[in-house]
């Protein structure tokens, strides 16, 4: 079939699903392959359970005079396509994002921010991949003012193949750092690859990119683009410096050096997340937004899904940081655990997972750092932190974590939990 006749059918049909267990009626399945799963043996159960039409790629699965199947070449790269088509029909002005770090947070940000003026599309959870992206632009509407996307990388190619699909009209690469360096095979291979967005963004007309003038790796790829700039210089576009230290983040900005004053007290953890706030100031106040609005976007923002989560418990403070980890987030969180003050800092870290042949080194740094931070109790977690030079309580997993709080009970602590997912360290917290 061809794409401009499926796309109609897309019209009709209003909404997109690739998971057979949730079918919106009348909406349009498109079986997709995963390494243990193979859609196209899902699609009869999609259409019996509400989907109207079922997009397939291997022929055998088509029921005989059952006009519902659309059979296409391949599943994956018709989602794409028509992703693509979709988002060029209604013209909408994208804004797409990549980084190593702070992505989802950054896309938060800037979706509650420009909600105060626009309606605004944007990136659910994590869905930032070769599948996610398409099925996040499938939800536009014409209602919608902007598109804010999320774009991951594992490795190289991967934000070319995303920008491809969503053509960004704005880009921001939140940051480039250690991360996938297994897929990417280097700091330059990570380099090269966000800046795929600005490859693309330097090749079409009428391009804007936001960049943070703090970052020497961001600003030496950015020629030949048209540039807004934040970050610590007071002639930049927005500027500001973090304020005091508590565990939340609390800061000033202004726009251009003689802009008016605005203090912000969010209720983010981590110095690093000034960034990301930053980022979204930037956007807000380029597309117009109120600053007395920005503020408000930023103050009443909470964090969803264990990205700098600070929990009270009845006997703990917890910092929890446990969705995800890299060298360079992980260095990060630990600088901001370091500059806090509080007393009775416990540190349990997991294991970074994927960094390839950099594993061993990368986690010896950590641990040399950790070393000098003088935290009252430090326990780590997976056979990485083990097999480093140190002298620290050290646990094969997150079980072994719970039955030692279960033991020792510890009481009192300001405690900073983060690990690669891998490490579910996110399961310690409710005994804490
Ligand atoms: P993913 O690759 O999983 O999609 P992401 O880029 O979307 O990650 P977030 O989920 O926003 O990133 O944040 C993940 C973690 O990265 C945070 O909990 C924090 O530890 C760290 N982080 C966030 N922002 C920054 C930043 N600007 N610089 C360094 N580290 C950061
Ligand atoms: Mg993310």
């Amino acid at each position: 079939m061809k794409l401009s006749a499926l796309y109609q059918i897309f019209l009709d049909c209003q909404s997109v699903t690739t998971d057979s267990r949730n079918c919106p009626k009348g909406s349009l399945f498109i079986a997709l392959k995963g390494e243990s799963f193979n859609g196209n043996a899902f699609a009869g159960k999609a259409l019996e359970t509400g989907c109207a039409f079922a997009v397939i790629d291997e022929a055998e699965y088509v029921v005989k005079d059952d006009q519902r199947y659309i059979l296409v070449d391949d599943c994956l790269q018709m989602l794409q396509q028509l992703a693509n088509y979709h988002r060029r029909q209604l013209g909408t002005r994208v804004i797409g994002i990549t980084g190593t770090n702070g992505k989802t947070t950054t896309k938060e940000l800037i979706s509650a921010v420009l909600s105060q003026s626009y309606k605004i599309l944007y990136t659910l959870g994590n869905l930032n991949n070769h599948i996610g992206v398409p099925l996040t632009l499938l939800r536009l509407k014409a209602e919608h003012d902007l598109a804010v996307i999320e774009m991951g990388a594992s490795h190289p190619g991967d934000v070319k193949e995303l920008v491809d699909i969503a053509e960004p009209d704005y880009g921001i690469i939140t940051n480039v750092g250690k991360a996938h360096l297994e897929g990417f095979g280097s700091f330059e291979g990570v380099i090269k690859t966000k800046g795929e967005l600005y490859d693309f963004l330097r090749e079409k007309e009428d391009s804007t990119i936001f960049i943070h003038h703090d970052n020497p790796y961001l600003m030496k790829i950015a020629y030949g683009l048209k540039q807004i700039s934040y970050g610590s210089q007071e002639d930049l576009y927005v500027n500001g410096h973090v304020t005091g230290n508590s565990p939340y983040l609390a800061f000033e900005w202004k726009a251009g050096k003689e802009g008016v004053r605005h203090e912000v007290e969010t209720q983010l953890i981590g110095e690093y997340n000034f960034a990301n706030a930053l980022a979204a100031i930037t956007i807000g106040h380029f597309f117009g937004v109120n600053p007395e609005k920005i503020d408000k976007a930023l103050t009443e923002y909470t964090p969803q899904n264990n990205r700098s989560q600070l929990k009270k418990t009845g006997n703990n403070i917890l910092i929890i940081d446990a969705y995800n980890a890299n060298p360079t987030s992980m260095m990060a969180a630990l600088e901001n655990f370091r500059n806090m003050t509080v007393s009775h800092k416990m540190l349990i870290l997991g294991d970074m997972r994927e960094l390839g042949a950099e594993g061993p080194a990368e986690h010896q740094r950590m641990v040399d750092y950790i070393k000098e931070c003088n935290f009252e109790k430090v326990w780590l977690v997976g056979d990485q932190f083990a097999a480093a030079q140190h002298s620290f309580k050290t646990y094969a997993n997150a079980g072994e974590v719970i039955e030692e709080i279960k033991n020792k009970e510890p009481n009192g602590y300001t405690i900073l939990i983060k690990g690669s997912n891998g490490i579910k360290l996110s399961t310690v917290v409710d005994y804490l």
